[in-house]
């Protein structure tokens, strides 16, 4: 009888991936590549300029952008999502994933489902992600989202509630949703000055990512 296959190892494990983080640059001018990037993308040059590339090892994805040019030899690698490249997203693995010891590990299981619930319209999937107990997980699921996602609509509560999370990052990053998404603010501005002005009256803490919505939000036009 075959043996199943085994789950791929998780980045924190991986000799190849374990030093690249979500995003990774190597001026080739200044050397190299290292011996991890020759291993994920094989010799150089890299054909074409750009690809995806597939850890064997861990299943990570990147996309590799490899420049050649006038005073420049660079290299780039991107985590992407299996989503983002139309490959299949194993759900029972990622989510594993999630309570892993290490950051990175946790940081591209995030992604990976978020933008899988995303495609497949699973909203309460997503706000899950983003109300999760790990500060990591809720970075990853609010930039995603904000980048992202469609019907904006769905995850405005959430996103306000965030701007009162306990980790200064969360609380950033939902603020931004006034450079990506303005429209879907001043559409609901009574709705969410509602929510936000009692809030930010009550809390014992300062909120100046609620603050800036509300004064985005009240600020006359033009
Ligand atoms: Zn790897």
């Amino acid at each position: 009888m075959e043996r199943a296959a085994q789950p791929p190892i998780p980045i924190a494990d991986c000799p190849t991936c374990a030093g690249f983080g979500i995003y990774h640059h190597e001026d080739l001018m200044a050397g190299g590549p290292s011996a991890a990037v020759v291993a994920l993308i094989g010799d150089m040059p890299y054909p074409g300029g750009e690809g995806i590339e597939r850890c064997a090892r861990c299943g990570s994805l990147y996309r590799v952008t490899y420049t050649c040019g006038f005073g420049e030899h660079d290299i780039e690698l991107q985590r992407v999502s299996p989503t983002e490249v139309g490959a299949p997203t194993d759900v029972v693995r990622s989510t594993e994933l999630l309570s892993h010891r290490d950051h990175d590990t946790r940081d591209y299981a995030a992604l990976t489902l978020v933008d899988h619930y995303l495609d497949q319209g699973a909203a309460d999937a997503v706000i899950e992600l983003l109300r999760h107990s790990d500060a990591v997980v809720r970075i990853r699921a609010v930039v995603t989202v904000l980048y992202r996602g469609s019907e904006l609509g769905r995850f405005l509560p959430t996103f306000l509630d965030l701007m009162f999370d306990e980790d200064g990052s969360v609380r950033g990053n939902a603020g931004r949703i006034r450079d990506y998404h303005p429209k879907l603010l001043r559409d609901n501005k009574a709705a969410i000055l509602a929510v936000l002005k009692p809030r930010i009256a009550q809390s014992p803490v300062p909120c100046p990512d609620a603050a800036a919505l509300v004064q985005f939000l009240e600020k006359p036009p033009g």
